[in-house]
């Protein structure tokens, strides 16, 4: 594994985690996001604490699936062990996104999950994007990062949901995290998630008694992802 392999794996975490502040997304250092390489069991996260205008791609940090940090002198961002889970426990996944943004944090906060209510909505997640219940009081003082991560995986086991059909959830009293097979669609379900979250947020103020038809949800998401999409450019 040459160190340029590497280098372009801190690069593609690096230009996401710029990414999320550009997009506003992310205020003060309330995010993170991370690459991974499945095949080499190595992802690149950003480094905990470090200011988004001081960030180099160079300062991003390496980590293996142990949870080993590889030849850097930055500590990894204080999330690492949520991402290591995730990336343990979904095995299509390669990047991952977590922010604080406004509305898909307000949601949380509610303690709600996100209602499936149009086709915007459909184009990414397949279905309501779900709120998992607050972490008990002994996970989140003996290993509270870990257990998080580890609290996704098992509720999406539980639910049968499928981490590539539904790349998103919210935590209550906390934020979100996004997926994808790469990092860059982990930001685009990001971007998606804190859109869909306000209209979601003021269509249900206009009327509470939307009812979006399943099979209209199932076409959308459906002509994007899967065997059969056809969305796009060949
Ligand atoms: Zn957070």
């Amino acid at each position: 594994m040459g160190t340029g392999y590497l280098d372009q794996l801190k690069q593609e975490a690096f230009e996401v985690n710029m990414g999320i502040v550009r997009e506003r997304l992310v205020v003060l250092t309330w995010g993170n996001a991370s690459s991974f390489d499945r095949t080499k069991g190595i992802f690149a996260i950003k480094p905990s604490g470090v200011s988004y205008s001081l960030l180099k791609w160079q300062d991003m940090v390496l980590v293996d699936l142990d949870g080993n940090v590889i030849d850097s002198k930055l500590r990894p961002s204080s999330d690492t062990l949520t991402h290591l889970e995730i990336y343990k426990g979904f095995s299509s996944v390669g990047g991952i996104v977590h922010t604080h943004s406004p509305w898909a944090t307000i949601w949380a906060q509610a303690c709600k999950s996100i209602p499936i209510l149009g086709t915007t909505h459909s184009d990414h997640f397949n279905g309501d994007v779900p709120c998992i219940p607050y972490l008990v009081k002994d996970k989140v003082e003996n290993a509270y990062e870990k257990e998080t991560g580890i609290q996704i995986v098992k509720f999406f086991e539980e639910k049968k949901l499928k981490p590539i059909h539904m790349p998103g959830c919210l935590l209550s009293g906390h934020a979100s995290f996004t997926w994808s097979e790469t990092s860059s669609q982990a930001f685009e379900n990001a971007i998606a998630l804190e859109s869909c979250a306000s209209m979601a947020y003021h269509s249900i103020s206009l009327n509470s008694k939307i009812k979006f038809p399943k099979y209209i949800l199932d076409k959308h998401f459906s002509r994007k992802h899967g065997v059969n999409s056809y969305y796009g450019q060949k």
